[in-house]
This record gives structure tokens, sequence and C-alpha cells, in this order.
């Protein structure tokens, strides 16, 4: 099957060519990432393989089915960035790839919450220029503190047992609880008391309606005086503006990003000879008590290995039977 790779990086190359080295389809990299512009790339290809950001809205969709495409296969498990409904009413199979290794996001988040409380990004400049006065770099014990997760799903019951190891108090918000964590002895409550609880809140729900712009002026205003914020699910789910004014104010005391809503104009690139030019993102910058890791926590071996292999075989299967391995539709969310 002959297939269009969008935003397509020689990592992407590497990992994808290993895992397709009997199924022998027919890779197409493309550097640029799929847009209305972009699509008509895709020509004489059935298949589109895309990432998380990339565009799937329902005038890109319309553009590849008439070009012939048949199945998007998304190398991630987000899929927020397709349009469903779009997609169902054009023929096109959508497939991702749900769980690559939740490991890798998990241990990214404790990375994040270690490094922005005990100031490992400070301590690193400050030692390289052999400054090595401490002033600044106080951190706390997580040891004792109460950490709240909002989404207990595959990533988020990982983090949640990691930090149980800890010794952190952990509770938890989901719409559908998980038997593991309730095994752990996480106590599930309502959002509100999370908020008003934690001294760590780590963000690991999808982005949906319902979870856009959730951390918000108001869910802050209920956060204790000092609050890290972790994300390392879907940029959207914070108001960056409220939390820019949450971190001015003092009331959140540290953030550490690997996503951001406006990412797609940014992350996976190198811009270091360019002028930024989104200014809510160059005042996250500003701050020292700021962590941002470019959309990096899957980026294992063995993510990238589990990627690429459930990708190829979502592209195998759909080949032989017309079916993908690991479909979503909307009719299965339902
Ligand atoms: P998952 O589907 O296993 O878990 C998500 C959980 O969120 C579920 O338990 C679900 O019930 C819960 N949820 C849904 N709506 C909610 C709401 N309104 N309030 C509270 N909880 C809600 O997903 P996962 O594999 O654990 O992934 C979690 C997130 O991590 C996703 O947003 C995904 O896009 C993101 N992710 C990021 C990276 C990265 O590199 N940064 C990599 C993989 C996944």
């Amino acid at each position: 099957m002959r297939v269009a790779v969008f935003s397509a990086k020689a990592y992407d190359r590497t990992y994808l060519d290993a895992a397709n080295k009997s199924a022998k389809h027919d890779l197409c990299y493309l550097e640029a990432p799929l847009s209305a512009t972009t699509a008509v790339l895709a020509c004489d290809a059935q298949a589109v393989c895309a990432f998380v950001n990339d565009t799937l809205d329902a005038p890109v969709l319309e553009k590849l089915a008439g070009e012939g495409v048949r199945l998007v296969a998304l190398r991630c498990a987000g899929f927020n960035n397709v349009d469903l409904e779009a997609a169902r009413d054009l023929g096109i199979t959508v497939a991702r790839v749900p769980a690559y290794s939740p490991h890798a996001v998990a241990e990214h988040t404790i990375a994040l919450i270690l490094a922005v409380n005990r100031k490992i990004h400070r301590a690193y400049n400050r030692v390289r220029e052999g400054n090595f006065a401490l002033d600044g770099l106080v951190g706390f014990d997580l040891h004792g503190k109460t950490v709240g997760i909002v989404g207990t799903g595959t990533i988020g019951a990982i983090t949640a047992g990691i930090l149980k190891g800890f010794g952190c108090r952990v509770i938890a918000h989901d719409v559908k609880p998980n038997p593991d964590c309730e095994a752990m002895g996480i106590a599930y409550v309502d959002r509100e008391t999370l908020l008003a609880e934690s001294d760590i809140i780590s963000l690991h729900c999808p982005l949906t309606p319902q979870t856009h712009h959730m951390i918000d002026s108001a869910a802050i205003s209920r956060m204790k005086k000092g609050v890290m914020i972790v994300n390392t699910s879907r940029g959207a789910v914070i108001d960056t503006r409220a939390v820019l004014h949450g971190l001015k104010s003092g009331k959140i005391g540290s953030l550490a990003l690997d996503v951001y809503e406006e990412e797609g104009d940014l992350f996976f690139r190198d811009l270091s000879s360019t002028i930024i030019e989104d200014d809510v993102f160059a005042r996250l910058l500003t701050f020292p008590n700021v962590l941002i890791t470019g959309h990096q926590a899957f980026f294992t071996h063995e993510a990238l290995t589990n990627i690429a292999e459930t990708t190829i075989a979502n592209i195998d299967a759909f080949a032989k039977t017309g079916k993908a391995e690991h479909e979503v539709s909307i009719e299965r969310l339902a």
C-alpha cells in the first residue's frame, strides 16, 4: 500500500522503515505537516500517516478523499485533531496507536516534577558558568505532599503508582475511576476537592470539549497558593493566559509543560534562528519557575518502536482486510 507519511522526521524514517521490513509498504516520507495546503502531496497514496499536530479537519479530509486516501493511520494515541464525523461520511477509516509506552510519558512527567521542583534547569546552567551559589534553588520534599491526578487512564495510573513510591498522598479525579488505582489506595475526589487539596496537579485526561481549558482562572482561584501544575496531556486542557496570570500573582508556584495549546506553530522543528512570534509562549519562557519541553514525553526507543510497529500493523490489516487493528470512530466512542 502506498502511504504518505506527513511531518516525517529522520527518527520516524528509522523506526518506520525497520517496522516495514517484511510488510514492504511503499512509504513516501514528507517533511511538511498535513494541512489544507499540503494535502495535495498525498497524491497516489491510499493511506496517510499523520502525527499529533497534523490537521485532519473536514476540508483536509475532503481533499485526501479526493486524492483516493482511504485510511488515516495516526502514529499517536490522541485523535483530537481528527474530524471523525467527516472521516466517516467520506468513508475514510481512522486508526491510531492506543498505547505505545505509557511508561515513557509517566516517567517524563516525573522528570518534569523533579526538575522544576529542584530547579535542575537553573542549577545546570549555573554550574556550567562556575556559579555554585544555592540561592533561589530551594525545593520541597515530594514525600508527604498531595498530588492530584486528573485522568487515571493508562498514563495517569502509572504516574500515580510512581508518585505513591515517593511517599506522596495521591488523589484523583476521573469521569470513570480506574479499579487499579482504587486497589493502590488512591482516593477519587470531585474536581473541586482535587483543586483545593493538591500541592501538585498533574493532567492526564484527553482533550475533549469537556476538558478544554479545564484549568482556567476559576479553577486556579480554587488551588493552594504555590501549587505546581504539570501538563503532559494536551496543551488546550490549560488556558495558558489564565496560567500566566496565576504565575505573575504567585498563586502558581511552578509550571511544567510538555504540551502547549498553540504548539502546532512551534514544536518539532528548530526555530532557534527565528523570532518567536507567539507572545504568550515567549512570556512563559521568562519565568524561572516554568519548565517546558517540546512534546517529547513519548520520545523513548521503546515508544518509537511500538508506534512504528502498531502503525505498520494498522496499515497491513487495512490493506489485507479493509479494517485496521486499532480503529477509532464516532460509533466506537459513543
Ligand atoms: P487514556 O484514555 O488511557 O486515559 C485518559 C483518562 O482520562 C481516562 O481514564 C478517562 O476516563 C479520563 N477522562 C476523560 N475525560 C475526563 C474528564 N472530563 N475529567 C477527568 N478525566 C477524564 O489516555 P492515556 O493513554 O493515559 O493518555 C492521556 C493523555 O496523554 C492524552 O491526552 C494523550 O493525548 C496524552 N499523551 C501525551 C503524550 C506526550 O508525548 N506528551 C504521549 C501520549 C499521550
